[in-house]
């Protein structure tokens, strides 16, 4: 415990500004990624007042390789603004709500991680790890990306647990609501179990929850129906609209696939035929672990259930949460015109700050018309048209002289939504050929180091080891 209030500050905005960059950089990428990037980030940038005051091209070029570049260009905004507001002056906001009011590209999950492990405040962090969890937990079969009912009664459970976690019990069996680590623990250990053992295909004979777990039960219940008629007992959840249908019958229907179909007719098994813990049983306090004596460990879970029982849980739980529909990839093709100019330097051009790969640099590009079937030849001449636009002339006041090399090939890239085939071409031009005024939005430069430009996307590098390789021969 700092009891100096000075020191306390120190670190409380040291760790805030660990944690959220940390956040930020695990969002979409994996663990085994992000830790070479975070130490060298934290040994660039050590503390919040350096980042805001560093250049948003070396922010960019840090984060190359990382992907979805607007997550850096933020993080960079936000660091601004924390460490120029009056009142924070570089310490973030301790509560969920303001993190994520004040403090661009902070969402819910980021703001309530904050929030929890630095600040220890009992808020609920809901990754999709911890939406997986609950949903099963809860028996919720919904669509926990889209349908905003099930997510929030997702968020609303993660919020009652955390809270219920929180509360410390004193030995006088008074309740200290008093800012602590196990709020911090409690978000960590659901994202833990969510990767390690409630995964999309559980292993459910060694989950320490199984006795709190909705669809458990609903999985025992699903193997005994098949072996004995078992009668349904109407009751109030009938009513209630948040869970999906299933596909077809649900013993037979081991294909995760189908979901994606149109919904179809069975209804899950009741759970309550049979008497099972409360969720809130799995919040060990003290108030709930005397009346949760049920808890199983795993061990005894999976000797209790036969290895064929076990198939059929597992099989029942993968199907939680309802797989959302994928969206289908577009596909794109862009003309990449490498421009090297009698001096050896190529002309590279700053990518808009909004949209894809926002705020990179890369040879001018130029994408095509979707759905038009453009052979080799005409991309080429596009190419030369394109290029031509993008030089005015030269210093002398002439037309510039530009000789075309041609297409040297295509390299495919794939992004989550997009499938994009970049067509690469070299040109070369005068010495003294200049570029047409860009705009703020897009300005251009001509470079010697093209490889040396940090703040380049990984496809765009593929391009340029094509053009370096033919340029060698020029
Ligand atoms: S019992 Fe299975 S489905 Fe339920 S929380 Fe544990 S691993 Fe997940």
């Amino acid at each position: 415990m700092i009891s100096d209030p000075i020191e306390l500050r120190t670190t409380l905005e040291k760790r805030a500004y660990e944690v959220w960059i940390s956040e930020i950089m695990l969002q979409q990428t994996r663990v085994a990624t992000v830790i070479d990037y975070w130490t060298r980030w934290m040994a660039k940038w050590p503390t919040i007042h350096d980042l805001a005051a560093a250049k948003s091209e070396d922010v960019l070029a840090q984060w190359s390789g990382l992907g979805y570049y607007s997550r850096a260009t933020r993080i960079h905004e936000a660091a601004k603004l924390a460490v120029g507001d009056p009142d924070m002056k570089g310490l973030l906001p301790s509560s969920a709500k303001d993190l994520e009011a004040k403090m661009p590209g902070v969402g819910a999950y980021t703001a309530g991680a904050i929030s929890c492990i630095v600040f220890g405040n009992p808020s609920a962090m809901v990754d999709g790890n911890v939406f997986r969890v609950l949903s099963r937990q809860l028996g919720i079969h919904g669509n926990v990306k889209a349908d905003k009912a099930v997510i929030d009664t997702i968020w609303a459970a993660a919020d009652a647990l955390v809270k219920a976690t929180s509360e410390l019990d004193g030995d006088d069996g008074s309740i200290n609501t008093e800012p602590n680590d196990r709020s911090g623990q409690w978000g960590q250990a659901l994202m833990e179990l969510g990767s390690t053992i409630c995964t999309p295909n559980p292993n459910c004979s060694q989950c320490p929850i199984t006795s709190t777990c909705r669809v458990y039960k609903e999985g025992e219940l699903q193997a005994k129906k098949s072996k004995e008629a078992s009668p349904r007992i109407p009751d109030i959840e009938d009513a209630c609209t948040l869970c999906e249908p299933f596909e077809g019958d649900l013993e037979d229907s081991d294909d995760d696939s189908a979901q994606d179909k149109k919904r179809g007719k069975a209804k899950k098994p009741d759970a309550k035929q049979s008497k099972q813990a409360t969720l809130t049983a799995f919040a060990f306090t003290k108030k709930t672990i005397s009346s949760s004596s049920s808890l199983s460990s795993p061990a005894a879970a999976a000797s209790t259930a036969s290895k064929e029982t076990m198939v059929a849980i597992t099989r029942y739980a993968r199907k939680f949460p309802v797989k959302p529909i994928k969206k289908a990839v577009r596909i794109e093709e862009t003309l990449v015109c490498a421009i090297r100019r009698g001096d050896g330097q190529y002309l590279i051009q700053r990518r808009p700050l909004k949209g894809l790969l926002a705020g990179l640099w890369e040879f001018p590009s130029k994408l095509l018309e979707a759905s038009a079937k453009i052979d080799k030849k005409k991309r080429e001449q596009l190419s030369v048209e394109y290029v031509s636009g993008l030089l005015h002339g030269t210093k002398a006041g002439k037309k510039p002289k530009i000789s075309c090399k041609g297409e040297l090939g295509s390299i495919d890239w794939q992004f989550t939504h997009i499938k994009l085939t970049m067509h690469v071409h070299l040109f070369t031009v005068g010495e003294d050929a200049m570029v047409t005024e860009d705009d703020e939005e897009q300005p251009r430069q001509w470079v010697v180091d093209v490889a040396g430009f940090e703040s380049m996307g990984t496809g765009m590098r593929k391009c340029w080891d094509m053009v370096k390789a033919e340029a060698e021969e020029l």
